[in-house]
């Protein structure tokens, strides 16, 4: 694996300032969204140039699409749902709504959409259930919440959200998150909600290549790859009009994951960070690579501390620090800039800005 250097770490700049901000606007701190970004964290720098574009959202649908699993009947389908979710975020944007509101509509539409392993959709545990981890981020505030282990909530993402806007704590998992899901008033679901077969098969095919490989018979490849993509995960980032970013992903996680496995999705600054002194990065692919990388946060810590543009800190993250197949991220920067990586053979993905750029794709 090739490594490269990393930027100064956060000790290496004034304890005080980096303090001051922590208790002015750490994570968890209420969050009221800052009107035209005024409010980034005083200890960090801020955005100098004007923007690139006014408002700026990206997507994407996860990172471990390969071309033999979409036929070409199916990929249209794909590309319809990206252009839909992307219109319903422009939409929120161009209308002058927040980041947030926009990242987490975007959320819901595709957890609710059986092509992506998020909400309806997600991939099957070693258990045969459907566990799932949502997490999202006020970039103007630091204010962020996450779910993990959820198997009745039809919108994780919302759940996250009210676990950062009504909750005192950050963080929440299984049992306690969907007490918190009725408290909050979350719609819950019965787990079968989830089931469908496409995704059920994929957890068969890997279950039964695992037997087979125990058993001493060669296994194959296809079949324990579960004939197909093993991830997936759903995110959108945005920058807003009035100058904030937000970040938002929600995942099933891995084909058979086992023992209450977490992977990066919920984990703040793995696979989801949003700060308007940098960026908001959504990440996808291998959680246990994203969270030893703390890519999320990397990508903003680049360009906060070393000065890397957007486009340098995604493409030297994705590219150079992690192992190529682990997947990819889409980032919009506080100037509405926009930077979309992955090092899979594909990764569904798309993006618009207030500059009338617009694009949807699947492969490199
Ligand atoms: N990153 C997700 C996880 O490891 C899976 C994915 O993005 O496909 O849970």
């Amino acid at each position: 694996m090739k490594h490269v250097a990393h930027p100064p770490s956060r000790a290496s700049f004034p304890v005080v300032a980096v303090l001051a901000g922590l208790l002015a606007t750490g994570c968890g701190a209420p969050p009221q969204s800052a009107s035209d970004g005024d409010a980034v964290d005083p200890g960090r720098a801020k955005i100098a140039t004007a923007p690139h574009a006014d408002w700026a959202l990206a997507i994407h649908g996860g990172a471990g699409v390969v071309r033999s699993s979409v036929s070409p009947e199916e990929e249209p389908a794909y590309r319809a749902s990206l252009e839909a979710a992307l219109d319903l975020g422009s939409g929120i944007l161009a209308d002058g709504g927040t980041a947030l509101d926009a990242v987490e509509a975007v959320i819901r539409t595709l957890e609710d959409d059986p092509l992506f392993n998020a909400g309806r959709g997600a991939v099957f545990t070693n258990e045969g259930t459907n566990e799932l981890d949502a997490a999202i981020m006020d970039g103007s505030t630091l204010a962020c919440g996450a779910v993990t282990g959820v198997k009745t909530v039809r919108h994780p993402i919302t759940l996250a959200r009210r676990v950062m806007e009504r909750s005192p704590h950050i963080f929440f998992s299984g049992a306690g998150a969907e007490a918190f899901a009725d408290e909050a008033g979350v719609e819950r679901v019965a787990p079968e909600y989830f089931f469908v077969q496409k995704r059920y098969d994929q957890w068969r095919a890997v279950v039964e290549g695992e037997a087979a490989e125990a058993q001493g018979e060669p296994a194959d490849d296809a079949e324990a790859q579960g004939g197909e993509d093993k991830h997936g995960t759903v995110g959108a980032v945005a920058r807003d009009t009035h100058g904030n970013v937000a970040a938002a992903t929600s995942t099933g996680g891995l084909t058979n994951k086992r023992w209450g496995r977490i992977g990066d999705v919920p984990v703040i600054g793995a696979g989801t960070y949003a700060s308007n002194a940098s960026a908001a990065v959504s990440c996808t692919g291998i959680g246990e690579r994203f969270i030893e990388h703390t890519v999320a946060r990397d990508v903003t810590a680049r360009m906060e501390y070393g000065g890397e543009s957007l486009q340098e800190a995604a493409k030297a993250e994705i590219h150079e620090v992690l192992e190529p197949e682990s997947g990819g991220l889409i980032a919009v920067g506080a100037d509405g800039s926009i930077a979309i990586e992955f090092n899979t053979e594909g990764m569904f993905h798309g993006s618009g800005d207030s500059t009338g750029q617009r694009s949807v794709g699947i492969w490199q």
